[in-house]
């Protein structure tokens, strides 16, 4: 499935959650980052959000992994581990419904965490990975905070911006390796840029600083 496809699914349920916003937040609305959660998502869709202390373990020997987030479609129920942080747990929420909007033959679906996960990944774990950070944290909304923290973008590396991020420890931004995500994630969880302070990117919308640092990449916004 291209990934335009994707965003569009993203999008096109971000845009029914905005529909219906004064029946889902009846005590007040909140900000359209705070609209796009997994909760909120899980509700448009007649879904059931199940929090467990403990989901257990899939597969036995080195290759076992705690499982994270499940996708029950046809009971539907997506339950989450309450073990891994609120990061991980939005984005595997998110994961779970973009399984569920975007594979209509998987019926019962298991999945590690998304931090350990890696390379490797299959092209449908790929996919409900990138319907999360579209629908976490979509293009428009990054760019809407993006400007006021860092100004136009693309936002490019050099040696008065990597002193803006990181002070006296610039140099060691300037030294990271071509392509490596590393301006990306300093860009992403900067809580401050040239002494103006700011709830980080990666805070603002409730992501790992590495999720936040893979989107900034993907939407160009960042140059290294
Ligand atoms: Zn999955």
């Amino acid at each position: 499935m291209d990934r335009k496809k994707i965003e569009q699914e993203a999008r096109r349920l971000q845009y029914e959650i905005w529909h219906k916003r004064k029946l889902l937040f009846p005590l007040g609305e909140p900000s359209p980052v705070g609209m796009c959660k997994p909760d909120v998502a899980a509700r448009v869709l007649d879904l059931e959000i199940d929090y467990r202390d403990d989901l257990g373990t899939f597969r036995a020997g080195p290759s076992a992994y705690t499982i994270a987030g499940m996708l029950d479609r046809g009971r539907g129920i997506i339950s989450l581990s309450t073990r891994f942080t609120d990061q991980a747990m939005r984005f595997t929420g998110a994961h779970e419904i973009g399984h569920f909007l975007l594979h209509p033959g998987e019926h019962f679906h298991r999945d590690r965490p998304v931090s350990e996960d890696g390379h490797g990944r299959s092209v449908r774990e790929q996919e409900a990975d990138y319907f999360a950070a579209c629908f976490l944290a979509s293009k428009r909304l990054i760019e809407e905070a993006f400007a006021p923290r860092f100004g136009k973008a693309p936002l490019v590396l050099d040696d008065n911006v990597a002193f803006y991020l990181r002070g006296a420890k610039a140099h060691e931004l300037m030294r990271a390796s071509t392509g490596s995500l590393d301006f990306a994630a300093a860009v992403a969880g900067a809580r401050s840029f040239a002494g103006t302070p700011f709830p980080s990117l990666a805070e603002k919308f409730g992501l790992s600083i590495s999720a936040m640092a893979i989107r900034l990449q993907e939407l160009g916004l960042v140059v290294s």
